[in-house]
């Protein structure tokens, strides 16, 4: 059975005073929970403080971005490899917010993905269709051709060390989720299409879903076949809202 993992995605919110609090109710909040992964993915000023404060706690920290060369001359990029030096054990990589507002089109989060994983980070590859494209039928179009990007450039082995978060985007801090039976549907699609490729690699893939999660959607979600967490904007702000969360990847 595949382990739940539950990652934070705080976006460009917070203040270092702030994340002290949280971060510090967050680790001693999961201090007690043995059944499930948990992670946060921060801005990049705020990847020492994460570092100092969850070393230690079996909680990971993450970013959210990350660019495709290993390094070079890339004024105010920040390479993989920089956040494994602060410790960093994930890397959201295609986020929605970055393909609509920064243009980055699925070659060049495949390129990320993959400059991620050679500094030894697991990319939470983020995959999911806007409302226009959900209304047209084309969901699985557009997941397929999301997925394949990435496979077409570093083979499906890549999504071996990997995780895949469906977030359809329409449900990315609108407070509408998808239901149960909308996600798992996408989830099985994502696990299909890999599993025509390469079997076991589809079975032991963790596939997140995210959009609009909170401590109350959270148990009915998390109990589908497929959904193997959840990557969680809004509601990772909030400790209490957050850990709940994280104790419902657990009961699952
Ligand atoms: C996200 O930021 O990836 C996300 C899913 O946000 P929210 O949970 O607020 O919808």
């Amino acid at each position: 059975m595949r382990r739940k993992l539950v990652a934070g995605n705080w976006k460009m919110y917070g203040t270092l005073a702030g994340n002290a609090d949280l971060l510090d109710a967050v680790r001693s909040g999961m201090e007690q929970a043995r059944n499930v992964d948990c992670a946060v993915c921060v801005p990049f000023p705020y990847l020492p403080q994460a570092q100092q404060k969850l070393s230690g706690s079996g909680v990971k920290w993450g970013a959210q971005n990350v660019h495709q060369m290993d390094k070079g001359a890339y004024t105010g990029e920040v390479s993989a490899a920089m956040l494994r030096d602060f410790g960093c054990s994930y890397v959201i990589v295609g986020h929605s917010e970055r393909r609509a507002y920064f243009g980055e089109s699925s070659h060049l989060v495949a390129e990320k993905f993959l400059a991620a994983q050679r500094a030894g980070l697991i990319p939470i590859l983020c995959v999911g269709e806007t409302l226009e494209q959900r209304e047209n039928g084309a969901t699985e179009n557009v997941v397929a051709g999301q997925l394949d990007a990435l496979i077409d450039l570093g083979g499906v082995q890549a999504l071996r060390d990997a995780v895949v978060a469906y977030e359809p985007v329409w449900a990315i801090g609108t407070g509408k989720t998808a239901t149960s039976a909308q996600a798992q549907a996408v989830h099985t699609f994502i696990r299909q299409r890999i599993a025509s490729h390469d079997g076991q690699t589809a079975a032991e893939l963790c596939i997140l879903y995210g959009g609009s999660v909170k401590a109350n959607n959270a148990p009915e979600l998390f109990a589908m076949p497929d959904i193997d967490g959840g990557l969680i904007g809004g509601a990772s702000l909030v400790a209490d809202d957050f850990l709940a969360i994280c104790r419902a990847g657990a009961r699952t």
